[in-house]
């Protein structure tokens, strides 16, 4: 058993300035109780005797807040590599320089690595539980194998899901000048995939690494107008049939709104209503990023039990515009927060996810906005775990859900002095202070080092494979300046499209 002694133990319900004091008992992978210092005396001193023999441990949590794990509800880990590589580039270019079709097969060596660096970062941040959108390439079990098992190595929780996509046109491909160079004609194009052939090797991975401590499925279509009807169908009659979440990317961009405005016709240009139509919309739905949501959309992914996993870091660096909180939280739709990729926001960080939910969210107008920390809390906690389908498993501290526990000092400057647990985590912590993390019962990070692996050995690796992961960035990154014009061409364009919305803000 572990007990965690006399931590402020986070309880949303409870008071969140100055949380109270508890002991937290955990047994194998669950949290079996929470109780006042001085109760069941008997079982804590049974612990104590224990972990001197050293069966049991007690960890000694005076001045640290005691808090459910972040479920980082938006992620993908192909491209942690990549971080620090890219800026100023607006989401299309950004696109031809990271997405994992481009840079081809890789060795096993880097896959393990780019997915042990990605959930590193994550469990020193706090983070316990990624949902991971992955692009297989190529796409099969010996690469799934190797990036499981990475998983398994560092011993975060993750909720995997493989990224169909059967229509390779990138989304601003409708609007760009019909004169490109045939290198970047190639790039915009993609290559086209069989939908039949991509669902079954999605379900039989399904059946072949079922989900089990903690790896668990959910099913994914990159974007619905990345997707045929019969991959979107297929997407969620797979979702009916192993009762797993579905997660897609939404209106992450003006070009897939004003894209959803030309193919969507039937459902008055809404990607929305044609996620519907197809069955993708429903309470098992997340909705990445929802940026260019119009007014009416919101009220009918809010009917549909729908969540939104909002990126504001993401957002921010790709010039997609800012997600309109305020309406979601208004309409009650469920919220949840992630990081994406590692290269247009660079860290694996939820505290500066949680900060940036709070402030970008007043930027439309003057008044309040109604979104506060306990919202960014819920959102990065119990609204994450929702999304993932794990809502009565992780999200919250209480008896019988899974220890997936973070420990953040209270003894630093940030919550100096300490005025209140929630809003000096969400505006003034970094992420500095978050000394223990439990992932499903077992303590990877302790007095802030991760105790699974051998962090200095895994840079010295990642030096090793970054000549070769360089070389092909490189070519990537003079695709992209080749396309540049023609791209910021196409952008000047959408501006003219009238979507019927707008989400750049302080333009003129
Ligand atoms: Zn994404």
């Amino acid at each position: 058993m572990i007990l965690i002694r006399g931590g402020r133990v986070y309880d949303p319900a409870g008071d969140t300035d100055r949380p109270a004091i508890r002991d937290v008992l955990i047994e194998n992978d669950v949290i079996v109780s929470i109780t006042t210092p001085d109760a069941d005396h008997e079982t804590k001193q049974r612990v104590e005797a224990e972990a001197v023999r050293g069966v049991g441990q007690v960890i000694d949590a005076r001045d640290t807040l005691v808090l459910p794990g972040f479920v980082n509800a938006h992620y993908h880990s192909y491209d942690t590599l990549a971080k620090g590589l890219i800026e100023d580039a607006p989401f299309d270019l950004w696109a031809l320089q990271t997405q994992p079709a481009y840079y081809g097969r890789r060795s096993k060596a880097e896959l393990r690595l780019r997915t042990l660096l990605g959930a590193m970062e994550c469990l020193k941040g706090g983070i316990t539980t990624v949902q991971d959108m992955c692009t297989l390439v190529p796409q099969d079990e010996e690469t799934l194998d190797t990036i499981a098992a990475a998983y398994a190595e560092v011993g975060i929780r993750v909720v995997f899901a493989l990224a169909l996509r059967d229509l390779g046109d990138l989304d601003i491909a409708p609007f760009l000048p019909t004169d490109l160079s045939p290198a970047v004609r190639r790039a915009v194009t993609g290559s086209p995939r069989d939908a039949a052939e991509d669902l079954a090797f999605a379900e039989a991975q399904i059946r072949r690494l079922p989900s089990s401590g903690l790896w668990h499925w959910g099913v994914a279509a990159s974007g619905p107008q990345r997707a045929s009807d019969a991959l979107l169908e297929g997407v969620s009659a797979l979702s009916e049939r192993y009762e797993l979440p579905i997660f897609t990317h939404v209106y992450e961009t003006r070009a897939q709104a004003a894209k959803a405005r030309r193919i969507y016709g039937p459902h008055g240009g809404s990607m929305i209503r044609h996620m519907d139509a197809v069955g993708l919309l429903g309470p098992r739905t997340t909705l990445a990023h929802g940026v260019w949501i119009a007014p009416d959309e919101i009220a009918t992914i809010a009917r549909a039990g729908a969540t939104v996993a909002h990126n504001p870091l993401s957002n921010m660096k790709l010039k997609s515009g800012v997600a309109p909180i305020r309406a979601l939280k208004a309409e009650g739709v469920g919220l949840a927060l992630g990081c994406d990729n590692c290269s247009c926001g660079d860290c694996q960080n939820m505290f500066q996810g949680l900060k940036m939910f709070c402030l970008l969210a007043g930027v439309a107008d003057p008044e309040p906005t109604g979104v506060h920390a306990l919202d960014a809390i819920e959102a990065a906690t119990l609204g994450g775990a929702r999304a993932l389908g794990l809502g009565g498993v992780i999200g919250a501290l209480a008896p019988g859900r899974q220890a997936d526990i973070s420990l953040v000092r209270l003894d630093t400057l940030a919550f100096t002095p300490f005025n209140s647990a929630a809003r000096q985590l969400v505006f003034s912590e970094t992420g500095a202070g978050v000394d223990t993390v439990l992932v499903g019962g077992r303590v990877v990070v302790r007095g802030g080092r991760l105790t699974m692996l051998d962090e200095t050995a895994i840079r010295a690796e990642i030096e090793d494979v970054m000549p070769a992961f360089r070389l092909d960035f490189e070519g990537l990154r003079r695709t992209s300046l080749e396309a540049a014009p023609a791209f910021i061409e196409a952008l000047r364009r959408l501006d003219k499209v009238d979507i019927g919305l707008e989400r750049h803000l302080a333009r003129r």
